[in-house]
């Protein structure tokens, strides 16, 4: 007898989206002991979604993350199913009536818009685009960036601006033993970029980096990162935020923003200016951008609530490249439920509910940042899988009640709509000549950034 509800079927699940919380999830499955069968599927022909395309190339570390998904995708149960897209290769209901159990861990895919005027104009991009590019997703491969421009302006002051400022800063030299796309690493040899401005609307003490990120900066070769001592300056809630338990990540943010504040013109080829205080309100240009317009804020309200308000100055910035990164959102799957304004799948600890009734959907999960927003670290989403397969794991016994033909009826769609699947070992052909293509150039792998060229090597 199977622990899967006293049948000897296997609970049969559909895990869309590859990235950490969809393996956070498989593994917990795994763990549990309980007789099932999982399907991995992923839109891309690669697994480990933001692990390969989102980590910057200079993070090598954060990437070892793909070390434990791999041992996971050697367990009996699991079964990767790449180069399928739910809602256009298969519908999601027909994945409710293949599966017992589906968990849709497809995370946040796009960015948030600042909506204001001149946010589309040739030169504003998203921070999504650019890390697609320069980490190679075959979805991003034909943007391009002038990078002619001697001034960038980043928007926000998370992790992400932290990653899109450092690669415009480095030089070739630092970035090129790392598994950057080629074609990034060819247009970045030729930056004219000087001047790399990231901008907060709230000040040094609420910006969203975390330590040790912040501290590279101090690090790159060529570039000085710089602060206005002034901006440094600090309202009393903030220096309460410093001083409170919660605030000592913050607190060793300062300290680092006093580094800046303090370091020399050495003349390095780039300055990465963190200023403060300031929303954008407008781009401007004739055809593409040449300015953004900032409104200056003042900081009001409670300590660690403290929130950005317009003071009606203003002040301009020339600058001919812009990057919004200002956190990313979910992206609807057609047939699930989705909440817009929060760019979520809405659930209840992990189980799937109705937009407006909020109604528990039998057989429907969710994990990850596509379950609770773009926040945490890679490992926040192993935590976060655990709890919503422990949701599953308490509905097993009605989920095994009804029949349901498993991997059996998902590939027997994928054949009627003329899909071609990748399973894990047809992945691993893909990642064998990435690790081989980036070895003559001393990089851990060179990424086929078109589809063809990935399923090509699939085949071996
Ligand atoms: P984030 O940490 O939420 O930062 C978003 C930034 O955008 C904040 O500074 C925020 O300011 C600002 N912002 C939001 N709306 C804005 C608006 N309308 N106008 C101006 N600024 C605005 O998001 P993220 O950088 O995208 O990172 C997402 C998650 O991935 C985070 O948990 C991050 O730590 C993680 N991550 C980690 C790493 C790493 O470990 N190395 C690398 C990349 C990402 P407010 O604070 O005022 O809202």
């Amino acid at each position: 007898m199977s622990k899967s509800g006293g049948s000897s079927v296997p609970l049969s699940v559909a895990i869309v989206g590859s990235g950490p919380s969809g393996f956070y999830s498989t593994e917990a499955l795994i763990k549990s002991g309980i007789n099932v069968e999982i399907d991995l599927i992923d839109r891309l022909p690669a697994p480990y979604g933001l692990v390969r395309s989102g980590v910057a190339p200079d993070h090598p570390k954060l990437k070892q993350a793909i070390e434990v998904y791999k041992k996971i995708a050697q367990s009996n149960e699991f079964n990767f199913v790449g180069n399928v897209t739910v809602g256009r290769d298969i519908e999601a209901e027909e994945l409710q009536r293949t599966h017992h159990a589906v968990i849709y861990t497809c995370g946040a895919e796009t960015d948030r818009k600042l909506g204001i005027p001149g946010e589309e104009l040739a030169g504003s991009h998203t921070a999504t685009e650019f890390v697609g590019w320069y980490n190679g997703h075959p979805d991003y491969r034909n943007l391009n960036f002038d990078l002619s421009h001697e001034t960038a302006v980043v928007i926000g002051q998370g992790n992400v601006a932290a990653d899109v400022a450092r690669i415009l800063a480095k030089s070739v030299d630092e970035l090129k033993h790392t598994d950057i796309a080629q074609h990034a690493l060819d247009a970045l040899a030729s930056s004219q970029v000087r001047k790399i401005y990231v901008v907060g609307r709230r000040g040094p003490a609420q910006a969203k980096f975390t330590s040790k990120e912040l501290k590279e900066f101090l690090e790159i070769g060529n570039c000085r990162p710089y602060i206005d001592p002034v901006e440094l300056e600090l309202n009393s809630t903030s220096l309460q935020e410093l001083d409170a338990k919660e605030g000592r990540g913050n607190k060793r943010n300062i300290e680092i923003f006093r580094k800046f504040a303090e370091s020399e013109d050495t003349g390095k080829q780039r300055t990465c200016i963190s200023t403060f205080l300031k929303s954008p309100i407008r781009l401007q240009g004739v055809d593409r951008l040449q300015k953004v317009v900032f409104e200056e804020n003042d900081l009001s309200g409670e300590p660690f609530k403290q929130s950005a308000k317009g003071t009606g100055r203003t002040m301009e910035l020339e600058c001919g490249l812009l990057f919004r990164s200002i956190g990313y959102n979910g992206v609807p799957i057609p047939g699930v439920p989705f909440n817009d304004r929060w760019g979520t799948i809405p659930n209840r600890a992990g189980r799937i509910t109705s937009e407006q009734e909020g109604a528990v959907l039998p057989g429907l999960y969710t994990a990850g940042w596509i379950k609770r927003g773009p926040s945490g670290i890679i490992g926040t989403n192993r935590a976060c899988a655990v709890e919503s397969v422990n949701a599953l794991l308490e509905d097993v016994d009605q989920l095994v009640a009804e029949d349901k033909p498993g991997r059996n009826g998902l590939y027997a769609i994928l054949e009627r709509n003329g899909v071609q699947h990748i399973n894990f070992a047809q992945w691993e052909k893909i990642d064998a000549a990435e690790i081989a293509a980036g070895s003559p150039k001393g990089k851990p792998r060179e990424k086929f950034t078109y589809y063809n060229e990935m399923l090509a090597a699939a085949k071996g």
